[in-house]
């Protein structure tokens, strides 16, 4: 865990590059799966090159804030094991870490921007902006923003005498702060994962850097931060590609060339069916979750990668494939290999398909790898909740027995429920076409064939029940199934010795006289 004197400790150690990455959400719900595969790049680049991973709660827009937002995030990152070096909470030299306590900085900058006509004053109302909008979509303009050719027709110190400026300062009312962008030039920057990008200024719109309630936009907030927390490395999503020139003209406005982090925008996650941008209601509709964890929220609540049965590990090595790859077909990383194998430069630009079974795939290789006493612990509390208890030796074999059987964790449960409790129900199908009243005698002599077993081990007692069947010349097709359907309830489920071994003599016994009291009410019926 970083102290807060993590920063300056770091740069004396760090002779060559030094790695100071961002995450830097906006608190105006739960953080999207996106956002953590985000975070994740952040995280393994800073591990990586033994930099700093800071968390930075962008909160400027007050109408969009939403409670426990910001602690969701918190709880997701340490949920994925990506504990920030710095953050709010946590501490660092660069701090606040959230923006809504940083107000004053972004002022004194607004007014070096203003002051040395980089910005002006924009007094305009809503409804005059709307009718600006209007008025150029009639005139045919392709687009309606805010900008060159239309700023010399609005409200603002651009086009106002001072005089008139300087009253509607003092009325206080509208003032917002535009960044002036000048036409005819091209913007251009290296993005690491694209390339060469350029836009034209003629593009590009007079943003709104503080906005009348006095707060910074975004851009605004996101600039100076990024030069005051001396980010080195700008990773998000590529929905902010375009923000990328407003955000170069802003740095060579107020000087700070030198400090132009390094970009890298990240692919978008498609839908499972490979079209269209993954939306947050798509975990509903293709079952399976795209946020970290449980949304409580009553009106629009949703599932989390932890409550649905993903495991952090096995969590981070599908988000890592979301959109990067290593160059070998080698898909199972642990932290550590993905640490060393991570680089932006492998980050693909074409969207990646948030593919489920892919998902489930990588959970099902994570809990195979798992030592079964740690997937006992896991296990645990779920079975609590259901009522169910067991030693820990007894869940610990169970936990062996299933591993290979599970893609999820709730179906260590849903898969093996009938390791804590007599089946209710058999599978009627395989009962009706595998029984036959002919062999009722030997299935009860196989109950006492296992009653007589002294040394209850699995070996053992699949040696005698094998031996009875191959002495009986019954056929392992004709007494097997039917053994595991009355005392599991199911075909389904790991070797049939191992489990009536795990079951107990007793237990087994007795599932097995139910079940064959069952099947005889099946064949009477028929
Ligand atoms: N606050 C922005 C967001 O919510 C951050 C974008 C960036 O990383 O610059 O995505």
């Amino acid at each position: 865990m970083a102290s807060d004197s993590a920063g300056p400790a770091f740069k004396q150690h760090q002779t060559q590059i030094m790695v100071r990455v961002r995450f830097a959400p906006s608190p105006t719900g739960p953080l999207h799966i996106g956002g953590v595969r985000t975070a994740l790049y952040d995280y393994l680049l800073a591990k990586k090159h033994g930099g700093s991973f800071i968390l930075r709660i962008e909160d400027t827009d007050q109408k969009r804030f939403v409670p426990g937002a910001e602690e969701y995030i918190i709880e997701s990152l340490k949920w994925m094991g990506m504990t920030p070096d710095e953050g709010p909470g946590i501490g660092g030299d660069y701090g606040p870490y959230r923006q809504s306590e940083r107000k004053e900085l972004y002022a004194k900058f607004v007014q070096q921007l203003l002051d040395s006509n980089h910005a002006y004053y924009a007094f305009d109302t809503s409804e005059e902006l709307d009718a600006m909008r209007a008025r150029k979509e009639q005139e045919g303009s392709i687009s309606q923003k805010y900008d060159a050719t239309v700023r010399l027709e609005m409200k603002n110190s651009l086009s106002l005498s001072d005089e008139e400026t300087q009253q509607y300062l003092d009325k206080g009312e509208n003032i917002t702060v535009r960044l002036k962008v000048d036409p005819g030039e091209v913007v251009s920057f290296k993005d690491i994962v694209r390339g060469h990008v350029e836009f034209k200024t003629d593009e590009l719109d007079d943003k709104v850097l503080m906005k009348a309630d006095g707060l910074p936009t975004y851009h605004m907030a996101n600039i100076v931060d990024d030069k005051h927390m001396e980010i080195s490395h700008v990773i998000r999503g590529e929905e902010w590609l375009s923000s990328t020139a407003h955000h170069i003209l802003l740095y060579r406005a107020l000087g700070w060339e030198d400090a132009i982090p390094q970009f890298a925008h990240l692919p978008l996650l498609l839908k499972p069916v490979g079209k269209g941008k993954l939306g947050k209601r798509d975990g509903a509709k293709f079952g399976f979750p795209v946020f970290p964890l449980n949304w409580e929220a009553a009106d629009e609540p949703y599932q989390g990668f932890k409550e649905f049965g993903i495991l952090p590990e096995a969590a981070k090595n599908f988000l890592a494939f979301l959109g990067w790859n290593p160059g070998t077909d080698q898909e199972i990383f642990s932290e550590e290999e993905l640490i060393q194998a991570f680089s932006l430069d492998r980050v693909n630009n074409s969207g990646a398909r948030f593919d489920v079974e892919k998902g489930k795939w990588y959970n099902q290789q994570y809990i195979i790898a798992k030592e079964n006493s740690e997937l006992a612990e896991i296990i645990k509390p779920m079975l609590t909740e259901k009522g169910m208890s067991v030693t820990d030796e007894y869940l610990i074999e169970f936990c062996g027995l299933m591993k290979e059987r599970v893609e999820l964790i709730p179906d260590f449960y849903e898969n093996g429920k009938f390791f804590f409790e007599q089946p209710t129900e058999y599978d009627e199908k395989t009962l009706r076409k595998k029984y036959k009243e002919e062999n009722n005698q030997h299935f009860h002599a196989i109950k006492d064939v296992m009653v007589q077993i002294e040394n209850w081990e699995a070996a053992t007692i699949e040696e005698k029940i094998k031996g009875y069947i191959k002495d009986n010349e019954l056929g392992f097709g004709a007494i097997l199934p039917i053994l595991r359907v009355t005392i599991t309830g199911t075909m389904k489920g790991p070797d049939i010795f191992k489990t009536i071994c795990l079951l107990g003599k007793e237990e087994s016994v007795q599932r097995m006289e139910k079940g064959l009291t069952f099947t005889q009410t099946l064949k009477s019926d028929a």
